[in-house]
């Protein structure tokens, strides 16, 4: 019997890991559900992209979640004021990994028309962003052209991602416990 040297060291996921990365991503991409974390007209547009003529049904999205324990996609769509910065920070940290985020809008991607003392200038300067949709507000076309870009993130992504120096390093710039 050879000696336990001798066996040969693979490095990386293998196949097995990468056949089993891909299948759940898949099944996570197809069931992804959504917390709508809407506060003005963005959210409206929203709205319109649910129903029957735009439809997210199509992605097995239309369950919403409005808790964070039972959600994986924060859509932030509206304006966000300061005040309510920390309640978002602290609907992002109750959702459980993996999680991802759609900025909706020139609001909540950068404070929009609103460069007043009152309102937060993006919500990536409290939460980490994966999608951004431009408009004011963006049509239910671009809404949705969003979700897709999320659902490539979620195929792509692999399943050791979030245990990543580089992912503990994102969520400790913005002061989130990754470990939580
Ligand atoms: S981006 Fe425009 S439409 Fe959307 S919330 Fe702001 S003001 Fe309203």
């Amino acid at each position: 019997m050879g000696k336990i040297e001798d066996v040969p060291v693979i490095n990386g996921e293998g196949f097995q890991l990468s056949v089993l990365d891909k299948v759940i991503a898949t099944a996570r991409a197809n069931s992804v559900w959504p917390l709508p974390f809407a506060t003005s007209c963005c959210g409206i547009e929203y709205m319109a992209t649910m129903g029957s003529n735009y439809d997210v049904a199509r992605f097995g999205m239309e369950r919403m979640s409005f808790s964070p324990r039972q959600a994986d996609l924060l859509i932030v769509a509206g304006t966000i004021s300061k005040k309510l910065a920390p309640i978002l920070k602290q609907v992002y940290e109750q959702m459980a990994e993996p999680k991802w985020v759609l900025s909706v809008g020139a609001c909540a991607s950068s404070g929009g028309i609103f460069d007043t003392y009152s309102v937060l200038q993006g919500i990536d300067r409290v939460i980490p962003v994966d999608v951004y949709v431009p408009g004011c507000p963006p049509r239910p076309e671009q809404i949705i052209d969003g979700i897709m870009n999320i659902h490539k993130l979620v195929k792509t992504e692999s399943l050791r991602r979030r245990y990543t120096d580089e992912y503990k390093h994102l969520m400790e710039s913005y002061n989130i416990d990754s470990n939580e």
